[in-house]
C-alpha cells in the first residue's frame, strides 16, 4: 500500500512517511492508492468484537505491515483504554431508528481525541524506531489543541508546542490544555487573535530552518492517519445495528470534512451505507456545494457550534479526489481557480456526490430549539455541534425505515454557553474532571511575534 497525492504531482509514499509529513508538496492531501476491501464475511465476523479488535481489523491493511501485528495492537489497545467508557463509543437509542454514536468518551470530550489518541502513539512509535525526535507546533481556537496535547503528552519522542489567543478561549478550553503538566507540553498564550497564532505556526511549517533539522510535524486534520482512525467507528456502529445484513446512514455535524470523508471510506471499504448527511452550522459551504452548486468562500459567522466555523473544508479535497475519479489536474486546476474566485463542480463529479451525501444548514437560533426539543423528546441534552446533526438527519434523511445514527461530536459539558442559552442550568463535567476548574495551569504568554515564538520553541524542546 502507498499513498499518493489528490493533486498528481507529489512523490508517493509509505505509511509511516505519510504520517510523519502531512501535507504533499504538490498542495494536495495524500490518500490511499488502492482502497482495501472488508467483505461481507470480514464484517459479519466483526459482530460482537471489542472496538480495539474492530480497530485493528480496519486499520491493518492501511500500516501495511509496517507496524508488526503485535505492536500495533497494543498501540490500538493503550489509545482506546483512556476512554471513560467500556464500549469507548457506545451507541445511545433516541428513538425507534435514530441512533447517537457519543464519540466525547476520551480524555477531552470530543470526538478528535479518536483519532489523536492513536496518532500520537504512532508518531512515537516511528521516531523511537528512527532515533529521530520531532517539534508538533499548532494553533487552536479550542477543541484540537486540548486533544493534541492529550494525545501527545505520554510521547517521549515528541515536544508539543501548542498556541492560543490570549484571553480569547473559552476557561474550560483553556485549562484542558494549560493542566497538563507533563514535561514535552508547551502552551503558548498569544497576544493576538486566533488568525496571528495560525499565521505563525504557517511561517513556521514553510521555513523550517529555525530548528536546525529536527522535523516538524502538523497534527491537524489532513494527516492520513487522523482519517484511517475514524473509519473505525463507522464500521463498529453499523455492525451493532446488523451490518453487514441492514444498511444504515450516518448524520456528521461537519467543518473540515475529515470526520464525515472516514465514513465515506468506510463505505468505499464496503460498509452498507445508505446516506451520509452532512450537518454545517452558518459556515454552510458544504451545503451550498451539495444543494446549489455554489463552491465559494464567504465570511467566517461566529456560531454557538465553534469548532464548525471554518471558511474552507480543507478535507473535502478527498472527497473532491473520488468524485472527479482521481483525475489529479483537474482536483488542482479546481482548486486553484476556488482560492481566488467563486467556482463550481462539474456535473458528473457533482452528480456522484449527491448519490452518497446530503446535507442541511442549521442557524444558531434553531440550534437553541434543538437542544430544548430534543431534551424534551429524549432526556438528552445534546452539545450544540450535536445538536446540528440531529436536525440535519431528521431533515434530510431519504427514509423513515434507515436507521440513521447521529454522530455526537462533543460533550455537552464543553459547550456550556449554548446549553445555558437554551434554557438548562448547564450540565456537569464528567467525574475525572470535575477538579479542573481548580488544578494547577502552567502556559508562557508571549507577543504575537514569529520571532519570539520560534525562539521559545527553541530553547524549551527537550
Ligand atoms: C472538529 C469538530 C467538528 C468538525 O469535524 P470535521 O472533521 O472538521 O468535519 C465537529 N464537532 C466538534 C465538536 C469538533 O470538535
Amino acid at each position: 500500500m502507498r499513498y499518493i497525492s489528490t493533486r498528481g504531482q507529489a512523490p508517493a509514499l509509505s505509511f509511516e512517511e505519510v504520517v510523519l509529513t502531512g501535507m504533499a508538496s504538490d498542495g494536495g492531501l495524500y490518500v490511499p492508492e488502492e482502497i482495501p476491501m472488508l467483505s461481507h464475511d470480514d464484517l459479519a465476523a466483526m459482530a460482537g468484537l471489542s472496538y480495539a479488535e474492530i480497530a485493528f481489523r480496519v486499520m491493518k491493511p492501511y500500516v501495511n505491515g509496517e507496524i508488526d501485528d503485535a505492536t500495533f495492537r497494543g498501540i490500538v489497545e493503550e489509545a482506546y483504554a483512556t476512554f471513560s467508557h467500556d464500549a469507548v463509543v457506545p451507541l445511545n437509542q433516541l428513538d425507534a431508528n435514530h441512533f447517537l454514536l457519543e464519540l466525547f468518551h476520551g480524555p477531552t470530550l470530543a470526538f478528535k481525541d479518536v483519532a489523536l489518541q492513536l496518532l500520537g502513539r504512532i508518531l512515537d512509535h516511528f521516531l523511537q524506531k528512527r532515533g529521530e525526535r520531532a517539534v508538533i507546533m499548532g494553533a487552536t481556537s479550542g477543541d484540537t489543541g486540548s486533544a493534541a496535547i492529550e494525545g501527545c503528552r505520554h510521547c517521549d519522542n515528541l515536544d508539543i508546542f501548542i498556541l492560543h489567543p490570549h484571553q480569547r478561549v473559552s476557561e474550560v478550553q483553556r485549562r484542558q490544555m494549560t493542566t497538563v503538566l507533563a514535561d514535552n507540553v508547551f502552551n503558548v498564550a498569544i497576544e493576538g487573535n486566533f488568525d496571528d497564532a495560525q499565521a505563525m505556526v504557517k511561517a513556521s511549517f514553510a521555513d523550517q530552518g529555525f530548528l536546525d533539522g529536527t522535523r516538524l510535524v502538523a497534527v491537524n486534520s489532513i494527516n492520513w492517519a487522523r482519517i484511517m482512525a475514524q473509519i473505525v467507528y463507522y464500521v463498529a456502529s453499523a455492525v451493532a445495528l446488523g451490518a453487514p445484513h441492514r444498511a444504515v446512514s450516518f448524520c456528521v455535524p461537519s467543518a473540515n470534512f475529515g470526520n464525515v470523508f472516514a465514513g465515506y471510506m468506510a463505505k468505499r471499504m464496503g460498509l452498507p451505507v445508505t446516506q451520509f448527511i452532512i450537518a454545517t452550522n452558518a459556515n454552510d459551504i458544504l451545503h451550498r456545494t451539495l444543494a446549489d452548486n455554489d463552491f465559494s468562500k464567504q465570511e467566517l459567522v461566529a456560531t454557538l457550534a465553534p469548532s464548525m466555523d471554518i471558511v474552507v473544508s480543507s478535507n473535502f479535497e478527498r472527497l473532491l479526489f473520488e468524485a472527479y475519479e482521481r483525475d489529479g489536474a483537474a482536483v488542482k486546476a479546481l482548486l486553484e481557480r476556488f482560492q481566488s474566485e467563486p467556482s463550481a463542480l462539474a456535473e458528473a463529479p457533482l452528480a456522484r456526490l449527491r448519490e452518497s451525501f446530503a446535507s442541511h444548514s442549521v442557524s444558531d437560533a434553531t440550534i437553541l430549539e434543538v437542544i430544548r426539543e430534543a431534551h424534551h423528546r429524549t432526556q438528552e441534552i445534546l452539545d450544540p455541534h450535536t445538536a446540528t446533526g440531529y436536525r440535519a438527519a431528521e431533515q434530510a434523511r431519504a427514509d423513515a425505515a434507515t436507521p440513521v445514527i447521529t454522530l455526537a461530536t462533543a460533550h455537552p459539558a464543553k459547550f456550556a454557553e449554548a446549553v445555558v442559552k437554551a434554557g438548562f442550568p448547564g450540565v456537569p463535567l464528567p467525574p475525572h474532571m470535575d477538579d479542573l476548574l481548580e488544578r494547577e495551569e502552567r502556559y508562557s504568554v508571549l507577543p504575537a511575534e514569529l520571532s519570539a515564538v520560534q525562539r521559545f520553541v527553541v530553547e524549551n524542546r527537550r
